[in-house]
């Protein structure tokens, strides 16, 4: 069941299209994360759905009703906003129990409430403890058990993870992840980091300029993106401008030839074309290793070695590709080497090239 339908969502400043004719629909349950570089609409999006900003046109749907234009505090919708810093004034416990305070819950029914979800976030022994004294990844978990003392329908978070260092931002991804599962609450969560979305989202929203680049799940848009754009912003990737005879010849730069499994995304007419391949599907091999189709020689020229990966550069005469292995399949990697470097067919994808704007 679709719970949450956005149907051609605008926003416009002045002259900009900060989000420019949405269309979406966010599963029951799952976690969706807009994703997409810095004035991209993300946040903008996000505060329509909030109630927050207005749409200059379209309307958010949810559940089946029209919420285009229902004020925020009539939408009963979770949200952990930086915006919405907790109380500073106010113990771990008054913050969880804030929202029930407005609604005019019980009291007891209050103190239930907020005992298991501090249980449910993991600090039930600091409900008394002013929130100035908690560190940055315990102030999240408050600010996330607020959010959800209500039971909403729909949680909200804008970058709720952006101000922790990167040990502890890992952990709260997967904690936030685990809960929301656990609680089977619909989300949508705003990042510009693509690895934290990578691992929370059941589905990513790639956003550019206001517009939906890309949806699907993340090892999706990861094998399969749709354009240059998404696929440079989604991991790491070698792109190479090519030339393509609309078979399955591609001409590299530098002049040679390799050939890639047709289902690409390209047209035969199509303009500029690029060639993606990620560096885990470049394979290494020592020069003298029985050459095959897509194999090139090149000469290692860099090599990160961070003990469980390595990721070395390698010179193919016109241009250089990124690799990524580890120590036990490729044991002897060494700036200088010659080296043998496969592009395996059903690795290549072909994309439009970006178009300047
Ligand atoms: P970031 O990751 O930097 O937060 P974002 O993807 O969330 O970026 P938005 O904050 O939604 O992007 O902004 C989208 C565009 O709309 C930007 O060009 C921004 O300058 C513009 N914008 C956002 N809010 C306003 C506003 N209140 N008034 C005028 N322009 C705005």
């Amino acid at each position: 069941m679709t719970h949450l339908t956005l149907q051609a969502v605008t926003k416009r400043f002045h002259n900009t299209f900060a989000v420019d004719h949405v269309d979406l629909s966010v599963p029951d349950g799952k976690l969706v994360c807009f994703l997409g570089p810095s004035g991209c609409g993300k946040t903008t999006l996000l505060r329509m759905i909030a109630g927050l900003e207005t749409p200059t046109s379209g309307s958010v749907m949810f559940a089946g009703r029209d919420l285009t234009h229902v004020p925020a505090n009539r939408r009963d919708f979770g949200m952990v906003f930086q915006s919405l810093a907790l109380f500073p004034h106010m113990s771990v416990a008054e913050n969880v129990a804030y929202p029930l305070r407005l609604r005019r819950v019980e009291r007891g029914a209050q103190a239930r409430r907020v005992a298991e979800l501090l249980e449910l976030i993991q600090l039930p022994h600091m409900a008394n403890r002013p929130v100035t004294q908690l560190s940055g990844g315990q102030r999240q978990r408050v600010a996330i058990a607020r959010a959800i003392a209500s039971s909403p329908k729909l949680l909200l978070l804008d970058e709720p993870l952006s101000a922790l260092d990167a040990k502890l931002r890992e952990a709260m991804q997967v904690e936030i992840r685990m809960l929301q599962q656990r609680l089977g609450i619909t989300t949508i969560m705003v990042t510009h980091d693509q690895r934290e979305a990578m691992t929370m989202a059941d589905e990513i929203v790639v956003m550019e300029k206001g517009r939906i680049a890309q949806v699907g799940r993340p090892l999706d848009i990861y094998r399969d993106p749709v354009s240059e754009f998404v696929a440079d912003f989604i991991g790491l990737g070698n792109i190479l401008p090519v030339t393509f005879d609309g078979e399955d010849r591609i001409g590299l730069p530098g002049g040679r030839t390799i050939s890639v499994h047709a289902a690409s995304r390209v047209a035969r007419t199509a303009g500029d074309i690029r060639l993606l391949i990620r560096p885990e599907d470049v394979c290494v091999r020592p020069i003298d290793a029985t050459p095959g189709p897509n194999v090139l020689a090149g000469k290692v020229t860099f090599v990160r070695d961070v003990g469980a990966s390595i990721e070395a550069t390698i010179d193919c005469d016109g241009f250089t590709l990124t690799a990524a292995t580890t120590p036990r399949e490729t044991p002897s990697l060494a700036v200088g080497i010659r080296v043998l470097a496969e592009m395996p067919a059903h690795a290549c994808r072909l994309i439009a090239a970006r178009t300047a704007h």
